[in-house]
């Protein structure tokens, strides 16, 4: 199983996946499993820098000077070539090993940020998109919904914006729409959840979902 968290900056979603692992090494039908030898393994990764490469890749697009311009389209295919070595390194082999995967973002970010955000071609980025993953999608996708302004004020308190864009809350709220869309569009595997609540409340509310999943 590929499960992914996406949201804007300040949504807790690393946050929420670390606890989520927690969470899940420690629940019996998941340890039931990993006993019968059907779920060897639960692996954390994520995008971008989800392998040797991608925190390359990573470092690149996060923390470039202002001087080093990196256009919207040379953006778009380095998030690509992360995916595609992350998809042919990490995830690939983990799901056919029957390992379950908790990734930190994924296809529905480059939707979100360089479609909505920058406005460049989804049918371009849908096509990327599955070069890079060669059609492997989340089973599961939890959205982390949180206001823009929110994301972006929490963020701004623990000082992790780092590039200029993005405290530009225009930005922020295209790159929403864009999540708010993805998640209308594929009900059948994006849940949102709420995550203007308490950290504990939002765990919660993912530990539901996650309970009925291990019952089926
Ligand atoms: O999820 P994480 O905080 O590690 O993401 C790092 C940064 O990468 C975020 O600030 C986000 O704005 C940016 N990003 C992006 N386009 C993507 C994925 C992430 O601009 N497709």
């Amino acid at each position: 199983k590929l499960i992914v968290f996406e949201g804007v900056e300040g949504s807790g979603k690393s946050t929420q996946l670390a606890r989520l692992q927690h969470w899940l090494v420690a629940h019996s039908a998941f340890q039931k499993l990993q006993t019968a030898g059907i779920v060897p393994e639960l692996i954390v990764t994520r995008e971008p820098g989800g392998t040797n490469l991608g925190r390359s890749l990573r470092s690149l697009l996060l923390d470039h000077q202002p001087e080093t311009a990196l256009g919207a389209r040379a953006e778009l295919l380095l998030y690509a070539a992360d995916r595609a070595q992350h998809i042919e390194e990490v995830i690939c082999p983990a799901l056919q090993a029957g390992s379950w995967v908790l990734c930190d973002r994924f296809i529905d970010s480059t939707v979100a940020y360089q479609g909505y955000g920058r406005g460049l071609s989804l049918s371009l980025i849908e096509q990327l998109n599955d070069i890079a993953t060669e059609g492997i999608s989340g089973d599961l996708t939890f959205w982390l919904k949180l206001d823009a302004a929110q994301g972006l004020s929490r963020s701004r308190r623990r000082g992790s914006l780092d590039r200029m864009e993005q405290t530009h809350l225009e930005f922020h709220q295209q790159v929403q729409q864009g999540f708010e869309t993805l998640a209308e569009r594929h009900p059948e595997r994006i849940v949102t959840i709420d995550a203007a609540v308490t950290e504990d409340t939002v765990a919660q509310q993912i530990q539901t979902i996650m309970e009925q999943k291990l019952k089926t």
